[in-house]
C-alpha cells in the first residue's frame, strides 16, 4: 500500500528540517516551491496555485519541454530491459549508440567518450586525463590549469579550483584548493591586446600548465557573461604553439543552446577535450559525458600506468543513454536552429523595455538566453515572486534575472517569460 500523501504543510515542514538544497543552509530558512507535475514547458504546483512557465529548463536541461511522450516512451522501453548494469567488462547498445552519436555530432577529431554521471565528474575527468596525459609523456610538472575569472564548472574539488576564485561560490576554499593561472574575463568584443595578454600568460606559464579549460562564447554560472568567439581561436592557436591541451566546458552551452551545436562552433575551433552534461538527456537523468581526441587518449595509453583511473558506479547508465540517445534524435531531427532563433528574436523584443528600468545597466540575448544585469544584488525573494506573479518560474541569482527556456515554448510563452523577467529586475 502507498502511504497517503503528505500534505503541503508537511511536506514543507520536513523538508525544512531534513531536506539540503543547493547552496542552501540546515536548517531551510525558505520554502521552496511544491512542484506536483510538470509538461510542456509547464511546472505544476502542488498547492493548487496557477501553473508557471519555466523559463529555466531546469538549468539549461529540460530543452525539450517535460514529460515528453517520445523521452517516456524511450525511459519506459530501456526500463523493460535494464535499468542499469554495471559498466565493468560490460557494454550495452545504449551506451554504444550514445557514443557514436556524440562524436558524430561534435567538432570533428574528438572520438573517444567516457560518460560521466554528472558535468561536476565530467570536468574532474577532463582535468584527470590532461593531467594524466602529460604524465604519460614524462613531463609531471605539467599539472596547472589556466581558465578565465568570471567562470563556472562545478561543486567539485577540481572544478571548483577553476571557478571564479571571487565570484562568492567558492571563496570559502582559497588557499586549500589547488592553485591554478587565472586570465581576466574576456570581454564582449574582441580586443587585441586582451587576446596578446591572454597569449603571454599561457607562454609564461607553459611549463606548468596542463591544459586551458574555459566555457566557450558563455559564462554561465559565474555571471551570464557572452564573450567574442574570435578569443577561442586564440586559445587553441597559444594552446598549440606552447603545449597545453585546451578544454572546452560545454556543459551549459552544448547542444544548440547558443545558436550552435556545439559554442566551439562558432569559431571553428576543435578542443582536445570537451565535456557536456545537463541537456544531453534533456533534463531527464543524470548524465554527462567527457570527449578526447586520439592524441590525448593514444598519450595516456602509452603512460606507465595505460588505463584512465576513473570508473563510477553508475557510468554508462542504460536508462539515462537510452533517453539521452532519444533527445539527441528529437533534437537533430528538428530544425532545432530555427526554433533557438524564433527564442532569440522574441527575447531580444520582450527583453528590450528591460533597458529603461532603473538599475539595469545591460540587456543582453545570444541564441535561447536573456540576461538583464543590474548594478546591485538582486532581492531573489522578491524578484522570483515578481516572475511568479507573471506565471513564470525564474531563478534570479547575484546581479543578475536570466532565461534559459525550452527550446519548445511558445512565442506567447517566450513574451511571457521576458515579461516576468522585466517585472523580476523591477521589483527584485
Ligand atoms: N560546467 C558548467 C559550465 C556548468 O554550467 C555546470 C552546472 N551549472 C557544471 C559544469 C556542473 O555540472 P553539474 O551541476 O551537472 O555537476
Amino acid at each position: 500500500m502507498p502511504e497517503p500523501a503528505l500534505t503541503v504543510d508537511e511536506l514543507l515542514a520536513i523538508d525544512r528540517r531534513h531536506v539540503w538544497h543547493p547552496y542552501g543552509p540546515m536548517p531551510g530558512r525558505q520554502d521552496p516551491l511544491v512542484v506536483e507535475s510538470a509538461s510542456g514547458v509547464r511546472l505544476r504546483p502542488a498547492d493548487g496555485a496557477g501553473e508557471l512557465v519555466d523559463g529555466m529548463s531546469s538549468w539549461w536541461s529540460a530543452i525539450h519541454g517535460y514529460n515528453h511522450p517520445v523521452l517516456n516512451e524511450a525511459a519506459r522501453e530501456q526500463l523493460g530491459r535494464m535499468s542499469h548494469v554495471m559498466f565493468g567488462g560490460l557494454t550495452h547498445e545504449p551506451a554504444v549508440r550514445l557514443a557514436k552519436l556524440l562524436v558524430d555530432m561534435s567538432p570533428e577529431g574528438l572520438e573517444h567518450v567516457f560518460l560521466a554521471d554528472s558535468g561536476s565528474v565530467s570536468v574532474e575527468v577532463a582535468v584527470k586525463m590532461c593531467l594524466q596525459y602529460w604524465r604519460s609523456l614524462g613531463r609531471p610538472a605539467k599539472r596547472r590549469l589556466l581558465t578565465w575569472r568570471g567562470g563556472y564548472h562545478g561543486d567539485t574539488w577540481q572544478p571548483m579550483s577553476v571557478c571564479d576564485p571571487e565570484g562568492g561560490m567558492h571563496e570559502l576554499w582559497t588557499g586549500v584548493l589547488p592553485l591554478q593561472v587565472f586570465a581576466d574575463a574576456p570581454p564582449a568584443e574582441y580586443e587585441e591586446s586582451y587576446a596578446e595578454r591572454l597569449r603571454s600568460l599561457i607562454e609564461r606559464h607553459a611549463d606548468e600548465l596542463a591544459a586551458v579549460i574555459v566555457e566557450p562564447v558563455v559564462q554561465g554560472a559565474g555571471g551570464m557573461r557572452f564573450h567574442s568567439p574570435a578569443y577561442l581561436r586564440v586559445l587553441r592557436e597559444a594552446c598549440d604553439a606552447h603545449g597545453v591541451l585546451l578544454v572546452f566546458d560545454e556543459i551549459a552551452t552544448g547542444f544548440g543552446r547558443t545558436g550552435a551545436l556545439f559554442a566551439a562552433e562558432h569559431a571553428a575551433v576543435t578542443p582536445d577535450v570537451m565535456c557536456v552534461g545537463k541537456a544531453l538527456t534533456g533534463g531527464y537523468l543524470t548524465m554527462a559525458a567527457t570527449l578526447c581526441t586520439s592524441r590525448v587518449a593514444d598519450g595516456i595509453s602509452r603512460g606507465e600506468v595505460p588505463v584512465l583511473a576513473h570508473g563510477p558506479t553508475f557510468m554508462g547508465n542504460p536508462l539515462a543513454a537510452a533517453v539521452a540517445c532519444a533527445s539527441i534524435g528529437l533534437l537533430l531531427g528538428q530544425d532545432w536552429l530555427a526554433e533557438v532563433k524564433r527564442i532569440e528574436a522574441g527575447l531580444r523584443d520582450g527583453l528590450a523595455p528591460a533597458l529603461e528600468l532603473p538599475g539595469v545597466t545591460d540587456v543582453r540575448v545570444l541564441g535561447a538566453i536573456g540576461v538583464v544585469q543590474l548594478d546591485h544584488a538582486v532581492d531573489m525573494r522578491a524578484a522570483t515572486e515578481a516572475a511568479v506573479r507573471e506565471g513564470v518560474w525564474l531563478r534570479p541569482f547575484r546581479d543578475l534575472v536570466y532565461t534559459m527556456p525550452p527550446y519548445v515554448t511558445g512565442d506567447a510563452d517566450v513574451a511571457r517569460i521576458a515579461r516576468a523577467v522585466c517585472a523580476a529586475a523591477r521589483e527584485g
